[in-house]
């Protein structure tokens, strides 16, 4: 695994922004992947309490992952190209892909990716310590996101890190947020946050199956990126957070920063909320990416679309202004 290096010059300067250009890159490559399209599965619809109920005729197969496909131009390049500042995104910083990146992105592991969400969506049995079961939905305060996130922070424990829990309680219901921390070898106290909702509705056996894509597809895929981060050191610290009660309107996050301080949420300089990558409904290989107006913003959606476009150039990036 390749690791942030100190030379003569000083500290790799790709390291500076590698957290979130990796976290990006990782994480496109994972798009329409988690729930591809399978024939020979039987038609399944998954609720989305954004965009309403989907149907998906879609269970996804080992078969639809293809690494070549990921890294088939970004790996022609060897060049150690040097990335410009985050908030300063340019024209042609990073279009050289970084072999920092290329080695992480080769890291990802689809077929565990995919194992995880059978886990998550009662597909699959799922055990986390000395406990089995099958998921049956993943509802905030309820027993199937008391195993999901059982099996994340074994996970994450099991990696190396440092799981810490957050209980909240919020009007009708509670539970609690998970989130791990690396600490950043140059910039300790400036953070990069990426975020993934675990919770979510619906429920199986029957027509609707729990939120595979709303958002067991953005939940395993962060755990996915704890897993190829876990031996690789950042510049910035990167925090990967995973939230419950979204939706119920975003109520563990909202506990998350209510109890920051001021201080606190200055030293986060970038966030990436991973939600509903699993599913092309159209087939068209775009990615959305909701950005909002705030200028530091705009910039960082910028610099993930030049990411897509050097490490996953067969997807299509559109950065909306929409999701503020
Ligand atoms: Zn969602």
């Amino acid at each position: 695994m390749a690791r942030l290096t100190r030379s003569r010059e000083g500290v790799h300067r790709g390291g500076e922004v590698l957290a979130l250009l990796a976290a990006g890159a990782i994480l496109v490559g994972l798009v329409g992947r988690l729930c591809h399209a399978a024939p020979t599965s039987g038609a399944q619809s998954w609720p989305s309490a954004e965009h309403g109920p989907l149907t998906e005729a879609a269970w996804p197969t080992a078969s639809a992952y293809q690494p070549a496909w990921l890294l088939a131009r970004a790996s022609q390049s060897t060049s150690t190209g040097r990335l410009a500042p985050i908030w300063r995104a340019s024209s042609t910083a990073a279009r050289v892909p970084e072999p920092t990146v290329l080695a992480l992105l080769a890291a990802v592991d689809f077929d565990r990716c995919q194992r995880d969400l059978r886990r998550l969506t009662g597909m699959e049995r799922l055990c986390a310590g000395s406990r089995c079961g099958t998921i049956g939905n993943r509802l905030t305060g309820g027993p199937g996101l008391e195993l999901a996130l059982d099996y994340f922070l074994e996970e994450l424990g099991r990696l190396g890190y440092e799981p810490q829990i957050e209980a909240w309680q919020g009007r009708q219901v509670a539970d609690r947020n998970v989130l791990v921390r690396k600490t950043g070898v140059v910039s300790p106290t400036e953070e990069v946050f990426v975020v993934a909702h675990v919770d979510g509705v619906g429920s199986c056996p029957g027509p609707v199956c729990p939120a595979a894509d709303d958002n067991g597809s953005g939940a395993v895929a962060t755990l996915e990126l704890a897993r190829v981060f876990a031996g690789t050191s950042f510049a910035r610290s990167v925090v990967l957070l995973f939230t419950t009660g979204e939706e119920q309107g975003m109520v563990g996050a909202q506990a998350f920063i209510a109890r920051r301080s001021r201080e606190e949420l200055r030293a986060i300089h970038g966030l990436i909320n991973v939600d509903m990558l699993g599913y092309d409904g159209n087939g068209d290989n775009v990615v959305e990416l909701y950005y909002g107006e705030h200028p530091p913003s705009v910039e960082l959606a910028q610099r993930i679309r030049q990411a897509i476009e050097t490490y996953v150039p067969a997807l299509r990036p559109r950065p909306d202004p929409g999701c503020g």
